[in-house]
């Protein structure tokens, strides 16, 4: 009827706290004249059943996966955040090689202008047919930078939006995850609250000594300090009683087992 808990925290000073237990249980008896052991068993029952709550709590596989979406929209929103970077960079480049060539056509545009107008020295038209030749190499050369700038934004924005919507993804993944680990929180509290309510009620019907053994044992023996002793055998250590041991524990006002000192229930 106990089942043994998959884990629990061990007490540490093992050996100690064993000894005190042992010391505990002698000065026990005048304490123990009627032992309300099935009630014990009842509040031991209980508190398996808020341990598997518990586990069960923090063992959800929502929260594993919720946990995994979390570091993957870490990351996507690290490489977005990366990539809007490249892109408002190159949008900066290109936007200054804008009005650099607005500047440039403007200038080629006032020396035709006066090349067209004549009125020069035979030197100067040959200066200024040099300087527009010049200025048409300088402009046709940042029309094919700008060109390559925007051949190069694109994949850049491509890459933003891309991430972009893989984050929408990734973060309404998280928001119903979150939805769902506090719907099962909810429902497990619910019941942790009724099984709370329904311990502290036994707990009350059991003398306050023996509640501190319990309370010790279940610190060291995995949980689990109250087992059902049933055909010859200690339900908590699942070891068999020889009939001089079972006559040995039975004598007791507080039967324990011999091999695991858990308090046992016939
Ligand atoms: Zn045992």
């Amino acid at each position: 009827m106990v089942g043994r808990p998959n884990s629990y925290p061990v007490s540490p000073a093992l050996g100690d706290t064993a000894a005190s237990i042992e010391r505990q249980t002698t000065s026990l008896p005048n304490l123990m004249e009627l032992p309300s052991l099935a009630d014990l068993l009842d509040v031991q029952s209980l508190d398996l059943q808020i341990d598997r709550l518990l586990e069960k709590r923090q063992s959800l596989p929502e929260l594993e996966l919720y946990k995994t979406v979390d570091s993957r929209l870490k990351e996507l929103e690290a490489k977005r955040d990366a990539s809007a970077d490249i892109l408002r960079q190159l949008d900066l480049q290109l936007d200054k090689s804008d009005g650099e060539l607005e500047i440039l056509e403007a200038k080629l545009k006032e020396h035709e202008t006066r090349l067209f107008a004549g009125g020069m020295s035979a030197r100067e038209t040959e200066y200024m047919r040099l300087e527009v030749q010049g200025l048409k190499g300088q402009d046709e050369a940042m029309e094919e930078r700008v060109l390559q700038m925007l051949e190069d934004i694109d994949p850049a924005r491509d890459e933003v939006a891309a991430l972009e919507s893989e984050i929408a993804v990734a973060t309404s993944e998280k928001a119903k995850l979150e939805a769902s680990i506090k719907e099962q929180w909810k429902k497990i509290d619910a019941e942790l609250a009724r099984k709370e309510e329904r311990k502290r009620e036994a707990v009350r019907l059991i003398d306050d000594d023996l509640m501190d053994l319990y309370e010790n044992l279940r610190r060291i023996k995995e949980g689990v300090a109250v087992a059902s002793y049933d055909h010859n055998v200690c339900g908590g250590c699942h070891m068999a009683f020889s009939p001089a041991e079972q006559e040995e524990a039975f004598s007791s006002d507080l039967p324990r087992c011999v091999h695991c000192r858990r308090i046992l229930v016939a």
